[in-house]
């Protein structure tokens, strides 16, 4: 059976998402490693994101050239987000200082190929803060397409006030869980 996701045009990001990607992933950025978190929500023409879930521990692989985890780490992730009524919606990791903040080949090759999905890549071990700065890929048509400033612009809202909740998670179990706030 294949899938049917539907279209998205515009995404509202809960500020929340952006100060929590920054503030977990540059521990590991400053150990020169690489570390990436998951950004969840809900799936529309406007998709909400509102929740991030960060891979630690069992089935996290954080290294200099790369950043993995295992399909056991998205099954604990699933398992938070499926009564919560969040979908995975975007991927962002980052890169060491000196390495460029585009998305390499094997981001391209092992990256979570789904519609609509975002692939964002944060420069300089996670010190850049502004997320204007980070590099935006959109899987659309089969590829990722990087998308413009004016693109950003056009198609990224940032929200103070939505609802945000956040988890951390291996390949076990949810280690650590907010509620909605
Ligand atoms: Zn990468």
């Amino acid at each position: 059976m294949t899938a049917i996701y539907v279209p998205i045009d515009r995404w509202v990001v809960a500020a929340r998402v952006f100060s929590l990607t920054a503030e977990n992933l540059r521990r590991a950025g400053r150990d020169g490693k690489e570390s990436g978190i998951l950004w969840l929500g809900r799936r529309d023409k406007t998709a909400q994101i509102t929740a991030t879930a960060f891979p630690s521990g069992t089935g996290v692989e954080e290294c200099p050239g790369h950043w993995r985890i295992s399909p056991e780490v998205f099954g604990t992730v699933t398992r938070w987000a499926a009564p919560r009524d969040l979908c995975l919606l975007g991927v962002a990791h980052i890169h060491l200082r000196g390495v460029p903040a585009r998305l390499s080949r094997t981001d391209r090759n092992c990256g979570v190929q789904i519609p609509g999905i975002l692939e964002v890549i944060i420069g300089d071990g996670g010190d850049q803060l502004d997320y204007r700065k980070w590099s935006w890929y959109v899987c659309e048509n089969g590829d990722y397409h990087q998308m413009s400033k004016a693109e950003i612009g056009k198609r990224l809202t940032v929200d103070h006030s939505i609802d945000f909740e956040s988890c951390t998670v291996n390949a076990e179990s949810v280690l650590f869980s907010t509620e909605a706030q």
